[in-house]
């Protein structure tokens, strides 16, 4: 329901319903939703939820919900929200690149289901401080990433907020029945691989931020992006890899799992690893980093390895292949091997390249921490 600039009228005094809410509150307890984190607070939210309709296929769990709703082909449904001062900074975010990033990091959820994105919804939450023009360059952003990724935007929600923007996309797809690839589905043996190149999106936004930084400091300075495209191009405008579920069909791969690469490669792991009820050998000469992300990591003294582990917003795939696919991966380009899936009692491991072996921490984005 929309609601522009008009306050909601209450249909009950409040205090009738404070009153009623006091009533009801047998445990008057309070756990901070920083002590359970953003999956363990899904968990809790959602573990009285049991889905009673023989459509849903899948509910909670994976990168989309998928539902049966008769005909050759499942549908997929996923949803993601981005905050103004949370995801992105609008100093630093042009309209546009927001725009065609929201709708990325949607698709980027269908893909990761070996699907086929078709159409969006787009709701926002708006202040006063928007101007018409600035919300058609959002548009446009939106406009044009419609139109790269062949969706149609068929709806969405407009209603104002008190301070800041907050765009929320749901994004439509549909797989072949026997194609639909889960998180749950990796066995031990077999091969982890990854898509094009890690920690560069963060890396990116550590160059955003330092310009920022800098400009609020000395207002009147310019600044120092030039050498920087490719890392910034990374954080502003990422893509969704399309052309890797093409690249599967085309080789008559199914991976065994997937998710995409939206918090970090660890964390991701982590998700593949707890609902296939496995564990994962990683090698860390295998994590694929972009060139201009391993300097960039040594100029802000951070190790590469721990931007594509924990760095986040790469929106590339993780998958795992049965090891007779191997040739169907071997020679497609951008396409990585870097490791193994073990027995889950062997736990996350990543094997150094100076050869020593770390048990692997999820440090996926807390936003709550
Ligand atoms: P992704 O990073 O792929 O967008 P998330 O980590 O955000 O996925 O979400 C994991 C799962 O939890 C998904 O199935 C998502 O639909 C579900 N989920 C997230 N937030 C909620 C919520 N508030 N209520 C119900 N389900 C949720
Ligand atoms: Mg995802």
């Amino acid at each position: 329901m929309a609601v522009f600039y008009r306050p909601r009228r209450l249909l009950y005094p409040t205090e009738g319903l404070m009153y009623l809410w006091a009533m009801e509150d047998t445990t008057p307890q309070r756990t901070e939703v920083g002590k359970l984190g953003e999956f363990g607070l899904i968990d809790r939210l959602t573990a009285p939820f049991h889905p009673s309709q023989s459509s849903t296929i899948k509910g909670i769990g994976d990168d989309a919900a998928v539902l049966d709703t008769g005909g050759d082909r499942l549908t997929l449904v996923s949803t993601d929200m981005l905050v103004e001062g949370i995801h992105f900074d609008l100093m630093y975010t042009p309209l546009k690149h927001l725009g065609y990033k929201a709708v990325v990091v949607n698709l980027s959820d269908i893909y990761a289901m070996n699907g086929t994105p078709a159409q969006i919804t787009v709701s926002m939450a708006i202040s006063n401080r928007f101007s018409v023009e600035a919300l058609e360059e959002l548009y446009e952003g939106i406009r044009l990433a419609c139109e790269y990724y062949e969706v149609d935007l068929v709806g969405g929600d407009t209603t104002s907020s008190n301070k800041g923007l907050i765009l929320s996309i749901t994004a439509l797809g549909t797989v072949e029945k026997d194609k639909v690839v889960y998180r749950s589905g990796a066995k031990v043996g077999d091969l982890i691989c990854i898509t094009g190149d890690l920690g560069a999106a963060y890396l990116g936004l550590q160059i955003l931020e330092r310009e920022k930084q800098l400009y609020m400091d000395q207002p009147g300075i310019q600044p120092d992006l030039e050498d920087q495209q490719y890392l910034i191009g990374r954080q502003l405008k990422p893509e969704a890899r399309k052309d890797m579920i093409a690249a599967f069909a085309h080789n008559g791969l199914k991976p065994t799992s997937m998710i995409d690469i939206s918090d970090g490669l660890a964390s991701e792991l982590f998700h593949i690893g707890k609902q296939s009820g496995v564990g994962a050998y990683l090698e860390e000469s295998g994590i694929p980093i972009h060139p201009d992300a391993k300097m960039m990591a040594l100029k802000f003294q951070l190790d590469p390895t721990t931007c594509a582990l924990s760095g986040g917003e790469d929106y590339e795939l993780l998958f795992t292949i049965d090891p007779a696919d191997v040739d169907r991966v071997r020679f497609l380009p951008d396409i990585y091997i870097a490791g193994e899936i073990v027995p889950a009692s062997d736990g996350f491991t990543l094997h150094t390249t100076g050869g020593k072996r770390h048990p692997l921490t999820a440090q996926g984005w807390n936003h709550f921490g």
